[in-house]
């Protein structure tokens, strides 16, 4: 999944960065409203943590105007122990949820999981394609049983399917998560990784839908 962080605090927010990152979700991280508008504007992010007071402007602001606009993304507000107001604001602005800082970096990623979860409509972390099983809360995918061992970017191609299991997710769309690792990519990179996934995982696992994308087999 691709998280966008918007928080102007660097320790925190590097902090936050590679934990998340570790978790195997990539994360864009911004420090400014008019970044993290442009970012939204283009990227198709499964969860925004926010920070409410950023140099240049509220952080509940950005989430009525993205509530105005209809963008339903969940929000994570992440806010300090004596803002309980703004904690009550936000949630009624349509926040997700809220953490109250310091938080634990482990809770963190709870939660994250837990409001794109029930974003997506998929309250069952466990997706099955045929006899592969993917845990998408441990992170964990087994073929007939037995673990099987997936790189990052494996995962993140593996994570954005099993999240959206009916939908058709377009080559695109699987460029910009791997691409969110950092690295460039080649052209042909989202073939490479689904034919490594199929390797591991079975012809059937992931199908390409001609002109459109790929979707989970079964
Ligand atoms: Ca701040």
């Amino acid at each position: 999944m691709r998280v966008l962080l918007i928080e102007d605090e660097p320790y925190l927010g590097q902090a936050v960065q590679e934990h998340v990152a570790r978790g195997g979700h990539a994360v864009d991280w911004v420090q400014r409203l008019d970044e993290a508008d442009a970012a939204l504007r283009t990227v198709d992010y499964g969860v925004i943590l926010l920070d409410l007071h950023l140099p240049d402007g509220r952080g509940l602001d950005l989430l009525r105007t993205l509530r105005r606009r209809g963008d339903k993304r969940p929000v994570i507000i992440l806010t300090a122990r004596d803002q309980i107001r703004d904690r009550i604001e936000g949630l009624n602005a349509g926040a997700d949820d809220y953490l109250v800082k310091p938080f634990d970096l482990d809770e963190l990623v709870a939660r994250i999981l837990a409001v794109a979860r029930r974003y997506g409509g998929n309250p069952n972390p466990v997706v099955r394609v045929g006899e592969v099983e993917i845990d998408l809360a441990d992170r964990h995918v087994r073929r007939d049983g037995r673990d099987v061992e997936l790189t990052g970017r494996e995962w993140a191609i593996v994570d954005q399917l099993a999240r959206h299991p009916k939908a058709t997710i377009s080559k695109e769309q699987l460029e910009e998560t791997l691409y969110a690792f950092g690295a460039e990519i080649e052209s042909n990179a989202v073939e490479v990784y689904i034919s490594r996934l199929r390797k591991k995982l079975g012809r059937d696992f992931i199908r390409t839908i001609r002109g459109l994308g790929y979707r989970l087999g079964g």
